[in-house]
């Protein structure tokens, strides 16, 4: 069997070990060092955000933003159902209740009339949610400009979570600089990794170094060990940080990479009857992490399911969409505000192996499995 293909593995530049080696040759083998304050400034510069903490995980950074940004248990947070649990999760640690909102159909992320929807009725009732989280989901940017407008009107905050949207822009602007806070993630399959991380960005200094504390134990700067408050180990180590140099600085040729792989899918695969491709939004760039395909079955003549199988067999990975969080067991409790466009896009989407080191012969590999399986479909 040949060997496999993975759905977006890990890809080094090269420079990556020669920073962890000085990170070594200079014992800083420790959660604090050089290199992390070098990656968190590089990373502000790359997205133009004043200030960024790293952190041990992207849901690390989005407990520390619920945390610093005071919600209390019993307080409604509206969030995309559409996305991967680490989204949601945080809400729970604290508590708090999470509210899912629906996707609309061009970006696949949350649906700004259905917010504009729920905070209607929410104004009515006189109990607004505290937050909105908003997900930049497969790297395309959420529709920001209406979202903020509601988010204003009604006085509700915005927390982004840019895990998958590392390089994409929105009016020219990165997501995760519009919301009160924005996170990020360098877990394994992410556009860039440092085997697993997180960074938290604010233009609130104050929420930044709050956030700080709350990362390391919640030591209050006296000698001894000091505590005030409820504290947490959710700090990166500056070797993971040596990585995540490393890999910044090559993240536009990531991006450049992962656009054309998206590109050399759409063109072979675009012309075949009941696969579609989603669209870029014309308010930004995509960073196309995941290439994704719809699948009609009655047009395609197989399902998503059939199809993931098959590439399975030639031991190639690919991936349903994410499962919405208001299909998921563990949150069935919680109210959804619309659902169809989110199921339906769990019904029919996949993810293609988009890794950057892929080859073009990969590629074809896995663009002629999927050609055959249009060709070999029942003839109705
Ligand atoms: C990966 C991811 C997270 C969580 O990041 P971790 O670093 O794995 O904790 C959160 N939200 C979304 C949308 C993600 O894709």
């Amino acid at each position: 069997m040949s060997e496999r293909i993975y759905l977006s593995p890990p890809h080094m530049s090269g420079k990556e070990l020669t920073l962890v080696q000085q990170a070594f040759a200079d014992n800083w083998v420790a959660p604090a060092g050089p290199h992390l304050s070098a990656f968190e400034q590089q990373f502000c510069e790359y997205i133009g955000a004043p200030y960024a903490l790293a952190l041990s995980s992207g849901t690390a950074a989005i407990h520390l933003a619920l945390l610093t940004t005071e919600v209390q248990a019993g307080d409604e947070i509206l969030v995309s159902t559409l996305t991967f649990a680490g989204s949601v999760n945080p809400i729970l640690y604290i508590g708090a209740i999470p509210t899912f909102i629906d996707s609309e159909s061009d970006s696949w992320n949350l649906d700004p009339n259905l917010l504009e929807d729920v905070l209607q009725l929410r104004a009515k009732t006189g109990k607004l949610p505290k937050a909105v989280i908003v997900v930049h989901l497969y790297g395309q940017s959420a529709d920001m400009e209406p979202i903020m407008n509601l988010c204003e009107q009604y006085g509700v905050m915005v927390i982004e979570d840019a895990a998958e949207a590392l390089g994409s822009s929105y009016q020219g602007r990165h997501p995760g600089t519009f919301g009160r806070i924005g996170t990020f993630s360098f877990n394994g399959n992410k556009i860039i990794t440092t085997a697993g991380g997180g960074m938290f960005v604010s233009e609130e200094k104050s929420l930044v170094d709050h956030a700080r504390k709350l990362s390391s134990q919640s030591r209050e700067p006296v000698p001894h060990y000091e505590h005030t408050e409820i504290g947490y180990n959710y700090r990166m180590s500056n070797i993971l940080a040596a990585i995540g140099c490393g890999q910044l600085s090559i993240m536009e040729e990531r991006v450049r990479r992962k656009r054309e792989i998206y590109d050399y899918y759409q063109a072979r695969l675009s012309h075949i009857p009941g696969l579609t491709f989603v669209p870029e939004v014309p308010y930004g760039r995509h960073n196309r992490w995941l290439t994704v395909i719809l699948i009609d079955p009655e047009q395609f003549g197989a399902d998503r399911e059939q199809v993931r199988l098959t590439l399975e067999t030639h031991n190639i990975e690919s991936r349903p969409l994410w499962k919405p969080m208001h299909l998921q067991p563990v949150f069935q409790q919680y109210e959804v505000i619309g659902g169809a466009v989110s199921e339906m896009l769990f019904e029919r989407g996949l993810c293609l192996p988009s890794g950057t080191a892929m080859t073009d012969e990969q590629l074809d590999t896995v663009i002629s499995i999927i050609c055959q399986i249009h060709e070999q479909r029942p003839v109705q």
